[in-house]
């Protein structure tokens, strides 16, 4: 098992609870690999150096791009580990959000343990991210530079070491609902926008989602916010999702896959 921080180098709670694990691994009852993964960009407070390290995997060793040799060097690092935990934050929503991709039941399966309200399939938004070169569990801890943040990422730390028996105990038991992410919202260049609705609560067509100084953006049909902000991103306002079921074989069904069997 692996946790890995910090592979956008502006999102410092991840850093930091990977870094309390450290401090504190006598207690750990199996081994479990603890990577800060982009210190360059850890340590000049930005979310890349050369290019988004979470669209860039699988990587390449031999590439200029300094992200694209540490993604191949990640990957090789983790590919002997089962279930890769990954702590990002975000600018769009205070509580633990878990994101998950559709060919990973195991992940899917710890996700659903774990103390959070929103379980996310992105398996077709997400290119190039670390979940689709390996089986991750992203965690998106909280809004990005707050200390809620970094306590959210700190308990959702250890209740996987629970779950993966590293620590005795076991997590709360918390009520999930899960979400099919469906398309990204493109924003015009150099906008400003307003976003005028609130992430996980169902957006009815017709509702003005966003406002900038170039015009609205009106819901034509219904959907759910998903890691929506006006400053999280770029190019995207965020994306749209639709519920997939309020129990994991439920969303499975709704994602059209079947765990895997056990031997
Ligand atoms: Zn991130």
């Amino acid at each position: 098992m692996a946790i890995v921080g910090g592979i956008h180098g502006d999102e410092p709670s991840g850093v930091r609870a990977v870094r309390e694990v450290l401090d504190s691994s006598t207690n750990l009852q199996r081994p479990i690999q603890l990577v800060v993964a982009n210190p360059p960009a850890i340590a000049s407070h930005r979310r890349y150096i050369d290019a988004d390290m979470n669209r860039v995997f699988p990587g390449d060793p031999a590439s200029e791009d300094r992200e694209r040799r540490l993604a191949a060097a990640l990957l090789k690092s983790i590919s002997d580990c089962g279930v890769v935990l990954s702590l990002h934050s975000t600018h769009s929503y205070d509580d633990p959000i878990a994101l998950v991709s559709r060919s990973h039941p195991e992940v899917q399966a710890l996700a659903a343990r774990l103390p959070v309200s929103h379980v996310v399939d992105q398996t077709p938004c997400f290119e190039g991210a670390f979940a689709t070169s390996a089986p991750v569990l992203t965690i998106e801890a909280g809004r990005t530079r707050t200390e809620e943040a970094t306590e959210n990422a700190r308990q959702i730390v250890e209740a996987f070491l629970q779950l993966v028996d590293a620590l005795p105990g076991e997590p709360v038991e918390t009520d999930s609902t899960y979400y099919t992410m469906t398309e990204a919202v493109s924003t015009q260049p150099d906008a400003n926008y307003d976003l005028l609705v609130d992430n996980f609560e169902v957006v009815e067509p017709g509702t003005t989602v966003a406002r900038s100084d170039r015009g609205e953006y009106v819901a034509d049909t219904s959907f759910v916010p998903i890691l929506m902000s006006e400053t999280g991103y770029d190019d995207i306002l965020g994306y749209k999702g639709a519920v997939a079921g309020e129990t994991l074989s439920s969303a499975r069904n709704a994602w059209g896959v079947s765990p895997t069997p056990r031997n």
